[in-house]
């Protein structure tokens, strides 16, 4: 019998993270829980009916909180919309239809619940009075709420250790905290429907070296069924589901060309970030996890410009916020592993898209204008106190650099300098050594920072430009936002001259400027950062090889005047051609090369 030959789709994204993986899908719809069916012992019926128990009561308690939250906001009368949930919710004669149900086909209680529930949906869906035909979506509504409890009863980790062997994940969305649960081995790609290139699941993708595609279009959630063999190509952004074996050639062949040109790349890590007119560059890593220095040194970072310690609450082997001899450890290994290179530690940047179980943030309609970061901890005092202790402590052992994100009033800083203050004063009392004069940074990723740079070049050794953040608050793009990823312009000139305010205030104070947002390890911007003045670009480590042939082919004054010219632009595209050209002409080879 001939196989058929089932036809090649191609879905369109956006490049996320380099790098092409073969192999087969696991479809993950957080939107809609799969279910999966599963023969249970007679043994495990009482557990599955307890969790059954333990998920409608969750839900129970979701709903009251929901009403409460509602009567106040769309007043008593209109709260009641939810009465017919609760109702659902203690129907007793459905609850014991489906506890019988798990007990006489011995299946998991997801299953038949969901069963169940379809039944009843199909039911009265087809009834002619449509009062009743408008319950079926309240049923449908608590059913999908009582999965999902479901699901976080059992930590929410299941849908990736429930598979065995190497997959390439498709789903429609993931949140960073869910890939900083990720077995990292198990991942081959990250294909997600949302998100866009600067979301955290994309940072994430890519430090963690996971070729990723975000903001796929076309649906391949419903398309693409578990174990079909599909193609992530994270440097173009395109998924291809039943690839020709003409495709598979194409990309074998790509794969070689890569690799040779990344390990050329990997010849020039000790040589110098210095443009032909003797101007140097420091190029530093951004890590997420501790373990990712061996990365950093690999492509010969000059340090750590950026550590997201965020990531050690998301992370499964400190599930909380780690205690202050948990971190110090953490940040002293970072310091010595990086050997006696500057580490910079920014503190928890928790909010926006980074939001945990583990810190209870309520839900907020604009998380991004929200409780983030700084704002977050000014507030929880204790909690920033022993973080600024862990590595004003860890500062006694290595290089290490303390940074503050997401100021946006001057404040602000007032306040963390006086942390820091009570900080040290207590560390002295209690007779620990730390680093008296570590040098103090805040990034810049506000346009309010930006423009009030000159006053905050007062109050600290160093400014790190986040234009991840800048741009998104900049252009009033959501940068997870797929919809307006085509307005998320870092290039724009509102960016660039943002920046050149920060540079030019900095120089003026003797503060030294970086740069951690993506837009320092991508060619032509780190081109027009170079020229208008900073000091530092940080980048995920395997970005750092091109951008160091870059900047050896390159003249200072040339680019200088390069950048002058993209402050007078009046578009993102111009400055970028701009770039890009003097590229084609110094170091064309750069295009070809994907990280
Ligand atoms: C930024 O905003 O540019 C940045 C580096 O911080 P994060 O991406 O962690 O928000
Ligand atoms: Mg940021």
């Amino acid at each position: 019998m001939t196989k058929e030959i089932q036809k090649e789709i191609v879905f369109k994204g956006i490049a996320a993270s380099g790098g092409v993986s073969i192999g087969p899908a696991i479809v993950i719809s957080k939107a809609k829980t799969i279910i999966e069916e599963r023969n249970i012992s007679a043994g495990e019926t009482e557990t599955e009916i307890q969790k059954f128990s333990a998920a409608i009561e969750k839900t129970k308690s979701d709903i009251l909180e929901l009403q409460n939250k509602l009567k106040n906001a769309i007043g008593e009368k209109d709260s009641k919309i939810f009465d017919a949930h609760m109702l659902i919710l203690s129907d007793k004669a459905l609850i014991d239809e489906i506890e019988k149900q798990v007990r006489a086909d011995k299946k998991n209680i997801d299953f038949v619940f969901n069963q169940t529930i379809k039944r009843y949906v199909s039911a009265i869906s087809s009834m002619p009075d449509s009062y009743f035909r408008e319950r079926a979506a309240d049923i449908k509504d608590i059913a999908e709420r009582v999965l999902r409890n479901f699901a976080e009863g059992d930590k929410g980790s299941e849908i990736f250790e429930n598979f065995t062997g190497q997959k390439i994940i498709v789903a429609d969305e993931l949140a960073p905290t869910d890939i900083a649960e990720l077995d990292r081995e198990k991942i081959l790609a990250i294909v997600t429907e949302t998100g866009a290139k600067t979301s955290h699941t994309a940072i994430m993708s890519r430090s963690l070296g996971i070729p990723a595609v975000v903001g796929i279009e076309g649906n391949p959630v419903e398309t693409i069924r578990d174990d079909d063999i599909v193609v992530v190509d994270g440097y173009i952004g395109t998924l291809i589901l039943h690839p020709s074996q003409n495709t598979l050639h194409i990309y074998a062949e790509k794969e070689t060309r890569n690799e040779k040109f990344q390990s050329e790349l990997l010849t020039e890590t000790r040589l110098r970030p210095e443009t032909i007119d003797g101007f140097r560059i420091q190029l530093a890593a951004n890590i997420e996890y501790p373990d990712e220095c061996e990365s950093a040194l690999k492509y010969g970072a000059a340090g750590i410009g950026l550590m997201r310690t965020e990531y050690l609450v998301f992370s499964s082997e400190y599930p909380a916020i780690p205690s202050e001899g948990e971190q110090f450890e953490i940040y002293s290994k970072i310091a010595s592993d990086m050997k006696g290179q500057p580490v910079v530690i920014r503190t928890f940047d928790i909010g926006g898209d980074k939001l945990t179980e583990y810190f209870k943030t309520t839900p907020e309609p604009n998380p991004f204008l929200g409780w983030r970061a700084t704002r977050i901890f000014l507030e929880h005092k204790e909690i920033m106190k022993s973080q600024i202790r862990a590595i004003l402590r860890a500062g006694a052992f290595g290089n290490v650099k303390i940074m503050f994100p997401m100021i946006t009033v001057f404040e602000e800083v007032e306040a963390i300098e006086k942390l820091m203050q009570d900080a040290k004063e207590e560390l002295k009392r209690e007779n620990l050594p730390f680093d008296e004069k570590i040098q103090k940074g805040i990034m810049i990723e506000t346009p309010s920072a930006a423009l009030i740079a000159e006053h905050l070049a007062k109050k600290v050794d160093f400014f790190s430009i986040g234009t991840n953040d800048l741009t998104q608050y900049t252009l009033a793009v959501d940068r997870t936002n797929k919809k307006v990823a085509g307005l998320y312009q870092p290039g724009h000139p509102s960016i660039l001259k943002l920046i050149n305010n920060v540079v030019t205030a900095a120089k003026q104070n003797g503060v030294w400027v970086s740069v951690c947002g993506e837009m320092a390890g991508d060619p032509a911007y780190a081109i027009l950062l170079i020229g208008l003045g900073v000091n530092e670009l940080s980048m995920t480590p395997s970005a750092i090889g091109p951008i160091r042939r870059l900047i050896r082919r390159i003249k200072l004054r040339e680019i200088e005047e390069l950048s002058r010219k993209a402050l007078s632009f009046k578009k993102s595209d111009d400055s970028i051609q701009l770039a890009k050209d003097l590229i084609g002409k110094v170091a064309p080879e750069i295009f070809s090369v994907e990280t």
